[in-house]
Order: structure tokens, then C-alpha cells, then sequence
């Protein structure tokens, strides 16, 4: 199967990686000469699948946990740091904080 993935961010790069190891003959196209103005290029980096379910359905924290395996798997042995999540607030957000506990 030979598979066109326009854009180098994470999400096409992603794709590529998995593609490949599935065996498919991938090509990636890039707009930009550099990747400054792709969000991939900015990001954190972090995952925090338990915060983001506090708005979001179920299926946000199963793909996130998912996500998580996906990246330790795929990425050089201690590249990816497991360190909990620290959640803070103002005091004024203090009952929020409660209830997310
Ligand atoms: C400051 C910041 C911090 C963030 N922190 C986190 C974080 O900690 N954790 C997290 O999970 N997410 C974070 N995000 C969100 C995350 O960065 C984005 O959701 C993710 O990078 C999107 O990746 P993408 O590959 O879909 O898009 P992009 O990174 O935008 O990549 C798309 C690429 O496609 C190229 N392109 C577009 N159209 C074409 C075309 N027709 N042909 C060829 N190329 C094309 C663009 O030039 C670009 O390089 C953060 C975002 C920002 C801005």
C-alpha cells in the first residue's frame, strides 16, 4: 500500500511512523521549509489524560492512557517520564479543585 501523508506535524508523523511499521510505502509532504508555525513544533509534549476527562467524555481518557503506552513504545527507552500530574488553582477555584479531587 503506498500512502501520501500531507503535513509533518505530530499527527501526520505519527501516522507515518505506524503506517510504516504496518508496512506501507509512505511519503510526507510538508508546506512550510522549516516546522516553526506548526502547533506540533510548540507543544509541551505532555499528556494528562486525568484532566482532561474533568470536561470530557470517557473515551478522551482511554485514548489518552492509550496514547501514552503508544509514545513509550514507540520512542527511544526513557524518553517518555511517567510523573503524575500536579493540579493547582487560585484560591478562588478552590471548590473546583475539590470536586476534580
Ligand atoms: C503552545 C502549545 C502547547 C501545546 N501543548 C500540548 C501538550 O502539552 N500536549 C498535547 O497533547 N498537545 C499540546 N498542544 C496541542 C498540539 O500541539 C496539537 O494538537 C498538535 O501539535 C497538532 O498536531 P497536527 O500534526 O495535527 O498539526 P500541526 O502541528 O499544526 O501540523 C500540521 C502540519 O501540516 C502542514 N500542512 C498543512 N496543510 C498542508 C498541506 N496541504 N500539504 C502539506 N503540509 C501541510 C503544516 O505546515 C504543519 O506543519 C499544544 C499546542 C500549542 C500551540
Amino acid at each position: 500500500m503506498r500512502v501520501l501523508i500531507r503535513g509533518a506535524g505530530v499527527a501526520g508523523l505519527t501516522a507515518a511512523h505506524e503506517l510504516l511499521a504496518r508496512g506501507a510505502e509512505v511519503t510526507v509532504v510538508e508546506n512550510a521549509a522549516g516546522f516553526t508555525g506548526a502547533a506540533s513544533w510548540y507543544a509541551g509534549g505532555m499528556l494528562a489524560p486525568w484532566c482532561e476527562r474533568e470536561s470530557a467524555e470517557e473515551t478522551v481518557l482511554t485514548l489518552g492512557i492509550g496514547a501514552t503506552d503508544w509514545w513509550e513504545a514507540a520512542l527511544p527507552a526513557g524518553s517518555v517520564h511517567r510523573n503524575g500530574t500536579l493540579v493547582v488553582a487560585q484560591p478562588r477555584d478552590g471548590a473546583e479543585l475539590k470536586r476534580f479531587a
